[in-house]
């Protein structure tokens, strides 16, 4: 983080106001709650996925579980996930939910199953269901991708699922590799040193771990947020097999949608991501980004004539690893975007030029 940002950050948690923004997102999200059917998923798809460099098709499940024990607590900042649980959820539900999803099993390769939370939680999915998931899926994909917290990566967990470790990735929402942006601008208790014993311990017992940072959280200038990812990737490379770029974009019922309608925040702009990926320089672990929403005012996006073929070329690195995708891409709103970019180093993080509100 560069003093600016950290000035600004820290400046602004010496104001009320940040308590008040948080405040105020953790009354919208109640409001929000809506508590699911326990025997019902909350969605399942098949989406594009790489597996040993080769493109392949995954199966996307989200269950409905009792929810994230740190979004119940307070929540991040751009988290909308919170609203998408059962408080009745028990194991026996959420088998159902499973199997309810194995119905749109077409022999795809790759299995991601998530649960608005963390799998290695078991106040959302117990030791047995645990267990019983993997070892159903391990029998059907080559590939299992579980999302969880780095807090619970620990010997006992991860011996508890030992068996299935050839084909297990830990997917982890480390954010940034600086704390004070995971405090204050993501509103996360993580700490990346535990981040680092925690990917070591799975790194050392066989699992994979695959890394997801939130790119532009809120609260930072556009040239910060830029330098802040490009940091974070280069401190992420030795602890990951995969790194994944995520845009911050804006949930409903959170934090950053009430910066957002205020005028105080815009997602990323696409040349910025473009711009984290170039000046990336890792070798290792995959880089790649599958923005949510993006090309929307809700998304990551340009000026909306360009945003398809950007991110053409940014889902085509994300495979291919090559700079070469970006040679020939450009258009006029990229001197918007310069500009921005430059009055943004001055510390205005809220000026926007290319505000699009407008859904
Ligand atoms: S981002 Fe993850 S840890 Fe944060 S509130 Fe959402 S589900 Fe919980
Ligand atoms: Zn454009």
């Amino acid at each position: 983080m560069s003093f600016g940002v950290e000035r600004q950050v820290q400046s602004l948690l010496s104001q009320p106001l940040m308590k008040s923004i948080r405040e105020a997102g953790a009354r919208e999200r109640s409001k929000a709650r809506r508590d699911l059917d326990p025997y019902s998923y909350v969605s399942c798809w098949t989406e594009d996925e790489v597996m040993d460099n080769q493109e392949c098709k995954a199966l996307v499940l989200i269950l409905a579980t009792k929810g994230c024990s740190w979004a119940l607590r307070s929540g991040c900042s751009m988290c909308g996930y919170t609203n998408e649980s059962s408080s009745s959820a028990t194991d026996e539900s959420l088998w159902q939910q499973y199997l309810s999803g194995m119905k749109n099993f077409a022999a795809q390769r790759v299995l991601k199953i998530y649960t608005s939370g963390s799998f290695l939680d078991t106040f959302e999915i117990s030791l047995d269901l645990r267990k019983r998931i993997l070892q159903d899926a391990f029998d059907n994909f080559d590939m299992i991708v579980v999302e969880t917290r780095h807090e619970y990566i620990n010997r006992k967990n991860l011996e508890d699922i030992l068996p299935y470790r050839e084909k297990l990735v830990l997917a982890v929402g480390v954010e940034s590799s600086n704390d004070l942006v995971v405090h204050y601008s993501v509103n996360k208790p993580s700490l990346f040193t535990h981040f680092i014993s925690a990917s070591s311990l799975a790194h050392s017992m066989g699992f994979r771990v695959k890394s997801y940072m939130m790119f532009k959280p809120p609260f930072m200038s556009e040239s910060d947020a830029i330098r802040d990812a490009v940091n974070t990737i280069r401190d992420l490379s030795q602890y990951s097999d995969v790194i994944s770029i995520n845009p911050t974009n804006i949930q409903r019922d959170t934090v950053v949608e009430l910066l957002w309608k205020s005028g105080a925040f815009r997602p990323p702009w696409l040349w910025s991501l473009v711009e984290v990926i170039r000046s990336s320089n890792i070798s290792g672990p995959r880089l790649m980004s599958k923005p949510t929403g993006a090309g929307t005012v809700r998304g990551a996006h340009n000026c909306g004539r360009c945003d398809e073929r950007v991110l053409k070329a940014i889902s085509s690195y994300s495979v291919r690893q090559s700079l070469d995708v970006f040679e020939d891409i450009d258009c006029s709103c990229r001197k918007t975007w310069e500009r921005e970019l430059m009055i943004s180093r001055f510390g205005n993080y809220f000026t926007e030029s290319n505000y699009r509100i407008r859904e």
